[in-house]
């Protein structure tokens, strides 16, 4: 059975003081609320990594993940971190080709397949972020974009390595906009991406990866949304901020 998964991403937010604040309520909140099958992850910026790595070492019901790593193993790239050094650590986990720094960053497919070979080296599970602007939704060109997504970030890697991943359909027009895809609307994509994910690999595969959605999801649509078939849980972005609403779409689960 895939495993179902609830992600925050707290992006450049909360300093050290604060981060330690909200992961230590996080913890103490969630504790009874995961199950076998279940995960619950929380994506930081880089300066909280080692100390909740720490904790999440020894609480359990919560894993660590970066947001971001560089493709390199080391060398001169000034203000950069590598795979080994978020693995170092403690994470668990590193977010891939985030709308953000695609837009932001000119993250490319190309770099993109390059960073998610450096993490999977590393024993980092990448959690590669999939889709479309709200200009190709409405030209109807979102399947396309998101089959070349697949197809040019993750469809090089061998059988094993796809097991390792965990994918997160995020329409970039619903990312910290207050829109959310109906549960209609994702439950298509995730179909459709798992469906390409067996013409790809095989159906075996497909039914074992995990997809997560994200874009504005919070307490209130959380649990239509992740009762949909090919939805496994969710990517969290400003709701992961508030201890209650994050661990309240983690209940949503049960
Ligand atoms: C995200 O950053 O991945 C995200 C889904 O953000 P939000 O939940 O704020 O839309």
């Amino acid at each position: 059975m895939r495993k179902k998964i609830v992600a925050g991403n707290w992006k450049m937010n909360l300093d050290y003081t604060a981060g330690l604040s909200l992961f230590s309520e996080v913890l103490n909140m969630v504790n009874d609320e995961v199950t076998g099958s279940q995960e619950v992850v929380v994506c930081s910026p880089y300066i909280h990594l080692n100390s909740l790595g720490q904790l999440a070492k020894e609480n359990k019901s919560v894993s660590v993940g970066a947001q971001n790593c560089h493709q390199a193993e080391s060398g001169a790239f000034t203000g950069e971190i590598s795979a080994a050094m978020i693995k170092s650590v403690g994470a668990e986990y590193v977010i891939l080709g985030h709308s953000e720094r695609r837009q932001y960053f000119g993250e490319t497919d190309a770099l993109l397949a390059e960073k998610v070979n450096a993490a999977l080296k590393n024993n980092l599970k990448p959690i590669f972020c999939i889709g479309e602007t709200l200009d190709e939704r409405n030209e109807n060109r979102h399947f396309n974009v998101i089959k070349q997504q697949l197809e040019n970030g993750i469809f090089n890697l061998s059988e094993e390595d796809f097991s390792k991943l965990v994918l997160a359909y995020e329409p970039v027009w619903a990312i910290g906009t207050g829109l959310t895809a109906t549960p209609e609307q994702a439950q298509e994509v995730h179909a459709f991406i798992r469906k390409e994910i067996a013409a790809k690999y095989d159906d075996s595969i497909a039914d074992n990866t995990t997809i997560l959605y994200g874009g504005s999801c919070n307490p209130k649509n959380a649990a239509e949304l992740f009762s949909q078939s090919d939805i496994d849980g969710g990517l969290i972005g400003g709701a992961s901020l508030k201890s209650r609403d994050f661990v309240d779409i983690v209940k949503t689960f049960n």
